[in-house]
């Protein structure tokens, strides 16, 4: 049956078919969405639980200028955030510029010339390959003396464990762990999985320090990398955890001893945690981290729905639409750029900032190839919001993310489909063909 809502969805320019076919969709995934509101609550109680036992009051919310000596507020949202981790401590610093620094920062202040640095789960993120010099890049780690080597995942997503296990080395040190697949079409590893792949590397050499990168993962499940045996967790404010409010920042969790480390590399040796001014970022980190669970599952709703509507219409898409989730991230491989651009286009055009706007493929700092993205925030670049990121090069798969509301990722998803069909790149009858 047709809500109401046809006619507003028309005026917005999806044609009726679409969205026909989109409201079945939709209606097909009842179950899950129960599922999902289920999770959230259990996360939502998590944050809440967390904020009362820090016992965040009015004065919290005020912040700091200059030196940033004795901010309430900072230091107990990094109370805040080492109880919703279940670690030691936490950093959470508006001065921590985006992910890929808070990650280089965990890096750079944990490792030493002449340790190693090893990716049991393959190639990292690829802003990091300039962080570990696989690239070259000035101040790499490569550049300080800091070796790497990765194992890669076997073909079927599984771990190596005997090539994990040879990698492992003396000069071993900090493990990395990418919990999100990031522009990769390997399966995101849940928390589980994660728990296995440290407890084998603990047994191996029970002192390197696991780090986890977080991003895309905070409260897709009801445990995080830290409830499993991860040292270190870390991520973006402008992804999950800063639910969609926190307008820059970056966060660690985990051993006092890292988090001690990350800090004087952050401030300086002998500054540390001390000082390192909120000015007026604390409203929005904890108001923001407050909607995050709930934004988060959002956001995960989108993706499910983008799932099972590019699924059924003969895409491949991963995870696919039944399968349990990890990650906020869905891909879908269209096999050809027009493809990619398309649906990016159509997201843009979903925008409520920006949405006149048309993505074009670029070459971006950090990517070995151009990428488009459809980035209508109005968080600049924040990817818990409704966004898409195409790099051009094969398999032309596109990574959807966001929405910090479902209604906005639904209707994205929808405009994304209307694009592909207008250009013919989707045929005009698919309706009747794939339902
Ligand atoms: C986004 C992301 C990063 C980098 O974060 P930025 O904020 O874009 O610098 C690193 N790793 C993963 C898995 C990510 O998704």
């Amino acid at each position: 049956m047709l809500s109401d809502n046809k006619n507003i969805y028309k005026e917005l320019g999806i044609s009726e078919e679409v969205y026909r076919y989109g409201e079945a969709v939709w209606a097909s995934l009842a179950e899950t969405w129960a599922q999902i509101d289920e999770l959230s609550e259990y996360n939502q109680l998590k944050v809440i639980g967390a904020m009362q036992k820090n016992q965040v009051s009015e004065a919290c919310l005020l912040g700091t200028t200059g030196y940033g000596y004795n901010d309430l507020g900072r230091e107990t949202l990094e109370k805040v955030y080492a109880d919703i981790f279940h670690t030691e401590d936490a950093l959470v610093r508006p001065q921590i510029t985006c992910g890929t620094h808070a990650l280089a920062l965990a890096l750079m202040s944990n490792l030493r010339p002449g340790d190693e640095l090893f990716s049991p789960v393959g190639k990292p993120y690829d802003t990091l390959e300039e962080v570990i010099g696989i690239r070259p890049s000035k101040g790499s780690l490569k550049e300080y003396g800091i070796s790497y080597t990765q194992v890669d995942l076997l073909p079927d997503g599984s771990f190596d464990y005997e090539g994990i296990q040879a990698a492992i080395n003396d000069r071993t040190r900090l493990v990395t762990i990418q919990r999100s697949k990031g522009y990769q079409t390997r399966p995101t590893l849940s928390v589980d999985k994660i728990g296995e792949l440290i407890h084998l590397i603990k047994t191996v050499k029970p002192d390197v320090i696991c780090m986890v990168d977080n991003c895309y993962g905070e409260f897709t499940e009801r445990k995080e990398p830290s409830d499993v045996g991860a040292d270190l967790v870390v991520g973006s404010l402008i992804k999950n955890p800063g639910g969609g409010l926190a307008p820059i920042g970056g966060y660690l969790a985990g051993k006092r001893e890292f988090i001690e480390n990350a800090a004087y590399r952050l401030t300086s040796p002998g500054l540390g945690k001390e000082v390192g001014a909120s000015l007026s970022a604390l409203p929005a980190f904890y108001q923001g981290l407050f909607l995050a669970p709930s934004v988060t599952a959002n956001a995960l709703k989108a993706a499910i729905f983008a799932a099972n509507l590019y699924e059924r219409l003969g895409f491949p898409v991963i995870p696919n639409g039944q399968e349990s989730r990890h990650d906020i991230i869905q891909a879908v491989t269209f096999g050809d750029p027009e493809g990619v651009i398309a649906f990016c286009q159509g997201i843009q055009q979903a925008a409520a900032v920006d949405g006149h706007v048309t993505p074009e493929p670029w070459d971006m700092p950090g990517y070995d190839s151009p990428v488009i993205m459809a980035a209508g925030a109005f968080v600049s670049g924040s990817s818990i919001e409704l966004s898409a990121d195409g790099p051009i090069k094969p398999p032309y798969a596109v990574y959807f993310q966001g929405g910090l509301t479902w209604q906005h990722g639904k209707f994205g998803i929808m405009k994304s489909l209307q694009k592909l069909v207008e250009k013919g790149i989707i045929m005009k009858d698919f309706s009747t063909r794939n339902l």
